[in-house]
């Protein structure tokens, strides 16, 4: 047994030969959790005109005083355009957001007036407002171009889009965007003891449950997983499988199973025939085996086929790459925890699954059950992946480690 290769130095390998994609134009209705592809520059003010920030009237602050009695001459509500110029001893009734009529400086809140707005609509417009106090120039006025002025940028390419950022879209005026084209990802395994989900198993048979996990892997890091393909145990049927992906013109192929040292052999012959493809033995636990390489072009994961190393790899490796291709950050916080129990490793880089609990003023990691890499109720008992470094083969209680977090947790 030769060197491990060393999980660092593999990704850095598999991220150099990852390209992100091109944007693509959708409509702002689909646009949350997509990166921006384009900067956003604002051709209006925002707010585009003078508004009052209350519902009131509208003054010259140079006629306010307490006591003050002013002659109501105009009525503006919200979406209504003023037409004349308030003259001194004037007041206008006024809406919050409707536009402060010229002549105006100041806007007193009803309030702060002898009025009652609390029937508007079946009241006519009152002759005269007296006022309780006196105002400042420019109080309770959204002044035009406040918010953001004409020219400014706004949003930059690569910036995820949440509610407020597809909010402000909306008042630009930018019905349709530029996003990164999400990654379209191809996802197929093989066994002869696999059947689907809607099947009921025969002694020797297992339910294929990798092409489900990782389909939801995929989705969630914003990828869209393509129809799953499983190939039986021949070359005929394996190189079925690999044509049929590449009709589905993926980004990205990401296969399970058939690349451990005891898996059939004519796998690798058929990639080494159809693509360009690395057998690496990665410093790596679970998860040591890892073919990766491209097919047409196409880059492609051969991961483990064990349900909890196809899921760590895939975490640990492919992801990285997927989160390259459509230009996004990491969506797995790291957190700092001291270990709850003794723990164990065998000296490769480990990512063992673990409950957390909060003790005192710590995070507290315990491992979930049995560790092997078919567990697959380790990964759905698990709060994260407590990632045990390199040469560490025994974790006293209370070591200090990193967590990468797979679900929210809370105080
Ligand atoms: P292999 O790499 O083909 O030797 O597979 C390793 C282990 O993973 C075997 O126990 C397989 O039955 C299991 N396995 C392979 N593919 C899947 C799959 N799609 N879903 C669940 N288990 C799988
Ligand atoms: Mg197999």
């Amino acid at each position: 047994m030769g060197e491990l290769l060393n999980v660092d130095e593999a990704l850095e390998e598999i991220l150099k030969t990852i390209k992100p994609l091109q944007a693509e134009t959708i409509h702002l209705t689909q646009a949350l959790g997509r990166i921006l592809g384009e900067d956003i520059i604002s051709d209006i003010d925002l707010p585009p005109f003078d508004n009052s920030a209350m519902d009131g009237f509208a003054i010259r602050a140079k006629d306010s005083h307490e006591g003050a009695t002013l002659n109501v001459t105009m009525d503006i509500p919200a979406g209504y355009a003023p037409t004349e110029t308030l003259q001194q001893g004037q007041a206008a009734r006024i809406m919050t957001g409707a536009p402060v009529p010229d002549g105006a400086d100041a806007v007193i809140p009803v309030e702060d007036t002898d009025a009652d707005f609390s029937n508007l609509g079946n009241e006519s417009l009152q002759e005269t407002v007296t006022l309780y106090r006196a105002m400042e120039k420019g109080s309770a006025i959204r002044k035009k171009g406040e918010n953001i002025q004409v020219g400014q940028t706004i949003l930059t390419s690569g910036t995820m889009l949440g509610a407020a950022e597809i909010g402000m879209l909306a008042s630009l005026g930018k019905a349709n965007i530029e996003v990164i084209r999400q990654p379209r990802v191809a996802i197929v395994g093989s066994g002869n003891e696999l059947v689907d989900v809607d099947e009921t198993p025969q002694v020797g048979q297992i339910r294929d449950s990798n092409s489900y996990a990782l389909a939801a892997l995929i989705e969630q890091d914003g990828g869209l997983p393509l129809r799953q393909i499983n190939a039986k145990d021949t070359p005929e049927s394996i190189r079925k499988m690999f044509k049929t992906t590449l009709e589905q013109q993926p980004d990205l192929i990401v296969s399970s199973a058939g690349v451990s040292v005891g898996a059939a052999d004519y796998i690798r012959a058929i990639l080494d025939e159809i693509g360009e493809i690395g057998f690496w033995r990665i410093n790596l636990r679970p998860g040591k085996p890892l073919a990766f390489g491209n097919i047409s072009d196409i880059p492609f994961f051969g991961l483990p086929g064990n349900p909890v190393s196809a899921m760590v790899t895939y975490l640990v490796l492919v992801r990285p790459a997927l989160l390259k291709m459509g230009r996004k950050s990491s969506n797995l916080p790291l957190i700092k925890v001291k270990t709850g129990e003794k723990m164990s490793s065998d000296g490769r880089r480990t990512f063992a699954r673990v409950t957390l609990k909060r003790e005192a003023d710590d995070w507290v990691a315990y491992e979930t059950g049995t560790q092997s890499s078919g567990a697959h109720m380790s990964m759905v008992l698990a709060d994260g992946l407590l990632i045990i470094p390199e040469n560490m083969g025994e974790v006293p209680i209370g070591t200090e480690l990193n967590v990468q977090l797979l679900k929210p947790i809370s105080v």
